[in-house]
Order: structure tokens, then C-alpha cells, then sequence
């Protein structure tokens, strides 16, 4: 399969050549060229499948192409050696959680893939050396650290905002050690991103070393993020409500949904998507208007999904390009709905409330705008809680007024000794050390 950028001024890649550069010469974004369709009976048989083989199904469309199916099956079945499990609240109202992963959030699903793939790149296919440069608010760079720790060939450089990201954030990409370098920067996350961009465009640091990113608009790591919506739909055509189904995404750069619309394109009946938004409404706003209006971001609860300006809206633009009003055709199957912190919070308290079901505030607009958007009867409604409430736990304790637990998982990295390399804003010295790397 070859890949094309979304501003089709640059000629089509390989995937080990989209994988490698991560956003394309001309700065658009790489999408596959085409899409096998997976035939019904293939997607019936779901059901009777387990999340590995439903994912070696998805992942031989998708990139049997390029990789040896026997190779292509160990970096899958590696990947998700945990359980996406599907779990009723009430109602009709079911919750994907995605968060049984090593650092509890579903981007290690993305994240351990592209890690892996890169791994095959370099032990079977001559690549040498790489550098992936991510900066990140929290979620990100602790599954991106863990999804990489160890693979021979690549540095991970994490860049994040010194005293903004929560304790439990920070100690899990801060005490690996190995392969991971924590870069704690005196600035915003906005400086952390904007130092990123920097080195990408700078030609000397270039020269020096091979870098590429492990953000959503690596095609590695957003791409493999549709298998999970097929093992959803299985486990729910399973207990027979697959039929009108419903799915809601709480959504920052929107890597997440573009997988789901990814699966819809192949085949999995979904009724229609919902993009689930906090007070960072960019797409909300292009939903209502038509008018398509970066903002900068603002702080709120769900901090994962602070975003101002999504990287993947460009996907979606041109996912729906074949029709002669994509803003029409994106508004038949995607619709969307905000939420204030006030409301992130009451929608916690009620439904832990009502139901015993611990929401994290990303999760709660996943939730709350199944219920805003008031299914119809037959209708299955499925929001995808992204993280595990314990990674805020100072937040969500304080809005439950309750004590909740910390998983293992969690516990064994706070353990860890922090090592940080401390740098100040400016490019220059970001420079400079990498020059001297
Ligand atoms: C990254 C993240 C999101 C947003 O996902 P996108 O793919 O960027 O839309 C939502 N929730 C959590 C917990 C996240 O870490």
C-alpha cells in the first residue's frame, strides 16, 4: 500500500517511508491510498473472535502489503497483550474501556504498534537510528516512553512542561531510564510543541540525526487505533445490540476518531460517530458553521484533549473529499457536542452516583454527549473512556468526594526515581543539546 499527504504536492511513500518522516515533506498529513473493504460475513464472524485475531484481520488490510503476515501477526499480538473490554453502565449505554494498557490511557494501543513496527524497520530493513521527538501535556508521553522503553535503535525524547503535568503523569516517563530521555522544560506546553517543530524544520539538527514523531499524525500510531472499534462491535453484536450502533469519542487531535471513521470505511456498520468535546470546540464550531477556526487552547478538566487546532482535522476533510459536499456528507455521520468543566464534573458525580461507575473527566464528555444526543429506540449508544480515572485522581477524588483506588500498574511506576534533563524555553538551547547528542 502506498501513502498519499493530505496537500498532495509530494509523491506517494512506502509505508516504512510514511512510518520514518511522520508528517510528509509538504506538511500535510499521510493517508493509505486505498482501504480494503472487509466483507459482512468476515465482520459477523467477529464475534466468535478474540481482540488479537480481530486486530491480525484488520492489520493484514491495512498493512499486509508491506509487511510479512507473520511478522505483521507478532507486532499485533505484542501489542495488545491486554483486554479492551466492553462494560455496560445502564441502559443502553455501554463503555469501551480502552485503559487496561501499561500506562492506562488508550494510547498505548498506538503507540506500542508504531514502537514495534519501527523495531521491525530497523532489525530487518536497514534503518539506523531514531530519534522521536514528542512533546506532551501528560497522556502521550508516558505511553509513548513505555510503548518504546528498550527497543534497540531508537532515543525517545519527551518534552513536557515543568510543574503542569500531574504527579502520577510524570513519574510514568520520567524513572524509565534506558532508551527514554525526559526533557523538563521551564514553559507552557505550547513551548514544548513549538520547540518540536523547531528541530523538525531546523536543517543542521537534520543533518544530525534522524528524527520523526510519534504524535497521531504518525500514521503508525493513529492507524492501528481502528482495531480496537471492531473488537467493540464484535463483543457487542455478541450479546446482540450491534445493530444501530452509536459511537461517541472524546476527542483532543482527533487520532482517535479518524481510526473509527478508518473502520466505518472498511465496513463496520456504525450508525454514526459523535465527537465528543470539552471547551476546546473547534470542531464543534465547524459542525455548526461549516467555518473551520483554529483557537488557542484552553485549560480545562479533560487536559488530554486541550487542543486547538487538530492535527487530524485535515483526515477527516479529506476522508469525505469523494463527495461533492464533504461538509454535508461529514455532518450525515459525525455529530458533536461540548462541555464545560461544571458539566464534566456534575455528569462524574451523577453517574458514580447513580450507576457506581467511575468516569474520568475525558470519558464523561464521551458519555455526556451520548446521553445530549438522545438516542432513538433500538439505537446502542458505546463512548470510549480513554483513561483510567486514576490518572487524575486529585480531580476526580475531589469531585466524587471519594478515595479511589490506584492500580498496581500505576503504583509500581510512582515508585521509580525521577531523572530529568532541565532546559529552558528557547530554541537555542534545545538546540544545542541536540547537536550535542
Ligand atoms: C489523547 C487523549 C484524548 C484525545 O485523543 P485524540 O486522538 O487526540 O482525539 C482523549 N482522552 C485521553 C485520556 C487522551 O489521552
Amino acid at each position: 500500500m502506498k501513502y498519499y499527504s493530505t496537500n498532495k504536492q509530494e509523491p506517494l511513500v512506502s509505508l516504512k517511508k510514511a512510518v520514518i518522516k511522520g508528517l510528509a515533506g509538504d506538511r500535510g498529513l499521510y493517508m493509505p491510498e486505498n482501504v480494503d473493504l472487509l466483507k459482512d460475513f468476515v465482520i459477523g464472524e467477529m464475534k466468535n473472535m478474540t481482540l488479537q485475531e480481530i486486530a491480525n484481520v484488520v492489520s493484514l488490510a491495512l498493512f499486509g502489503d508491506d509487511i510479512n503476515p507473520d511478522t505483521l501477526n507478532e507486532i499485533v499480538n505484542d501489542t495488545l497483550s491486554f483486554d479492551i473490554p466492553v462494560v455496560p453502565v445502564h441502559d443502553r449505554i455501554y463503555s469501551l474501556e480502552l485503559f487496561h494498557g501499561p500506562t492506562l490511557a488508550f494510547k498505548d494501543v498506538g503507540a506500542r504498534f508504531m514502537a514495534r513496527l519501527l523495531g521491525h524497520f530497523i532489525d530487518n530493513e536497514g534503518v539506523k537510528d531514531v530519534n522521536v521527538l514528542v512533546a506532551t501535556s501528560g497522556d502521550t508521553g508516558s505511553a509513548v516512553a513505555n510503548g518504546f522503553l528498550g527497543v534497540e535503535g531508537i532515543r525517545v525524547y519527551i518534552l513536557y512542561p515543568k510543574g503542569k503535568v500531574s504527579a502520577i503523569q510524570e513519574c510514568q516517563f520520567t524513572t524509565l531510564g534506558q532508551n527514554i530521555v525526559a526533557l523538563e522544560v521551564d514553559g507552557t506546553f505550547d513551548d514544548c510543541q513549538a520547540l518540536v517543530k523547531s528541530a523538525f524544520m531546523d536543517e543542521e539538527i537534520n543533518a544530525h540525526l534522524k528524527l520523526t514523531s510519534a504524535n497521531s499524525i504518525n500514521i503508525a500510531r493513529f492507524l492501528p487505533q481502528s482495531f480496537y472499534y471492531f473488537y467493540a462491535y464484535a463483543q457487542l453484536d455478541k450479546a446482540g445490540c450491534a445493530d444501530q450502533l452509536v459511537i461517541s469519542v472524546p476527542s483532543g487531535n482527533f487520532g482517535n476518531l479518524t481510526a473509527g471513521l478508518f473502520a466505518y470505511w472498511m465496513g463496520l456498520p456504525v450508525k454514526r460517530f459523535i465527537a465528543a468535546n470539552n471547551r476546546n470546540d473547534v470542531f464543534y464550531n465547524y459542525l455548526q458553521t461549516g467555518l473551520y477556526t483554529p483557537q488557542p487552547s484552553v485549560t480545562t478538566l479533560a487536559n488530554a484533549m486541550d487542543v486547538g487546532d487538530p492535527s487530524n482535522f485535515a483526515r477527516i476533510t479529506d476522508l469525505f473529499s469523494i463527495y461533492p459536499d464533504p461538509y454535508k456528507a461529514i455532518k450525515k455521520v459525525i455529530s458533536g457536542y461540548r462541555f464545560t468543566d461544571e458539566e464534566i464534573a456534575a455528569v462524574m458525580r451523577s453517574v458514580y452516583e447513580r450507576y457506581g461507575y467511575i468516569l474520568d473527566p475525558h470519558g464523561a464528555c464521551g458519555y455526556q454527549a451520548l446521553i445530549a444526543d438522545s438516542l432513538t429506540d433500538g439505537e446502542t449508544g458505546l463512548f470510549l473512556e480513554t483513561a483510567h480515572p486514576a490518572k487524575f485522581k486529585p480531580i476526580v477524588d475531589d469531585i466524587l468526594h471519594a478515595d479511589i483506588e490506584i492500580p498496581p500498574k500505576l503504583q509500581h511506576f510512582m515508585n521509580g526515581k525521577k531523572q530529568t534533563v532541565e532546559l529552558n524555553k528557547d530554541f537555542p538551547a534545545f538546540k544545542t543539546y541536540l547537536l550535542g547528542q
